[in-house]
């Protein structure tokens, strides 16, 4: 393949080039040739040279189709889903695990941080230098001008910082026939006016694009959940359409049909029309 950080894969006749690493299609799993199935996209790394020469690219697959063809678990990705499930960053269970979880520790950090910038504002009053000082005249500061240097002060920094995925909850990907655990993904729901751009850029920077996390899935409750944004490390896809499972509230079928992908690039979403060759 030309590039080798991109790899192909094929999903209803529509072909896309996705970043080839440690991270799996949403709802799907892979197929290239033989009697084996995959999930992560940059399987085919660990393959025998002669595999790797003859590999050009994916076919996501349902489960359904892995039953109709007998397809057996690639033994590359069944590893690594073991040492997945050893980590420890599975933090919520929909069930009683969820009781137990204890304080999480980003609100200690944002509790932290609000402290030390509450802190900065209150120093900042009564030690920042007062601006008319720098001036010739000799004038004593006043009130007024102390009130304008606060004021400028907070405007450069905001006194809270909000992240969309401080909302955020890892979700299991349950197996729905062996009911084993598949890894996680990653999901805040959210009011679609909240989600800005630059919050958008925010979230894939620090929490999207880090080593080890799977996808990431934004759904809209003033959307009744029907519309979302998908993310995994390379792409974000604005505009998915989505159909949440009537026996699972965290189970969700993503439809990309009329899907707008982005990459974040210099700190800018900037879109990305994926090659389509059908
Ligand atoms: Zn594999």
């Amino acid at each position: 393949m030309a590039d080798s950080q991109k790899v192909a894969v094929t999903k209803n006749g529509k072909t896309y080039y996705l970043n080839a690493n440690n991270t799996a299609v949403f709802g799907h799993y892979l197929f290239a040739d033989g009697k084996t199935y995959h999930k992560y996209l940059d399987c085919y790394k660990l393959w025998s040279e002669e595999y790797q020469t003859n590999f050009t690219g994916w076919q996501a697959i349902s489960k359904k189709e892995i039953k109709e063809m007998h397809l057996r678990y690639c033994k590359f990705c069944q590893n690594r889903e073991d040492d997945e499930t050893q980590s420890t960053h599975y933090e919520f269970l929909p069930t009683d695990a969820a009781e137990k979880k204890p304080v999480p520790k980003w609100l200690k950090i944002f509790l932290f941080v609000a402290l030390a910038l509450l802190l900065i504002v209150v120093i900042g009053v009564h030690f920042l230098p007062d601006p008319s000082e720098d001036e010739t005249t000799t004038s004593t500061p006043t009130a007024a001008n102390q009130v304008v240097a606060v004021s400028d002060n907070s405007e450069q920094k905001p006194v809270v910082d909000f992240h969309l995925y401080d909302q955020a909850r890892d979700i299991p990907v349950i197996d729905t026939e062996t009911s084993e655990r598949k890894g996680t993904y990653s999901l805040i729901k959210t009011d679609s006016a909240l989600v800005t751009d630059e919050l958008l850029v925010d979230w894939y920077e620090n929490h999207v694009s880090l080593p080890g996390r799977g996808f990431s899935l934004i759904v809209f409750v003033d959307k009744d959940e029907k519309e979302g944004i998908y993310a995994l490390s390379g792409m974000i896809a604005k505009n998915v359409h989505l159909e949440s499972d009537p026996d699972d509230p965290y189970l969700y079928d993503v439809d990309f049909d009329d899907a707008v992908y982005y990459s974040v690039i210099d700190g800018n979403l900037v879109e990305q029309p994926f090659t389509i060759t059908d």
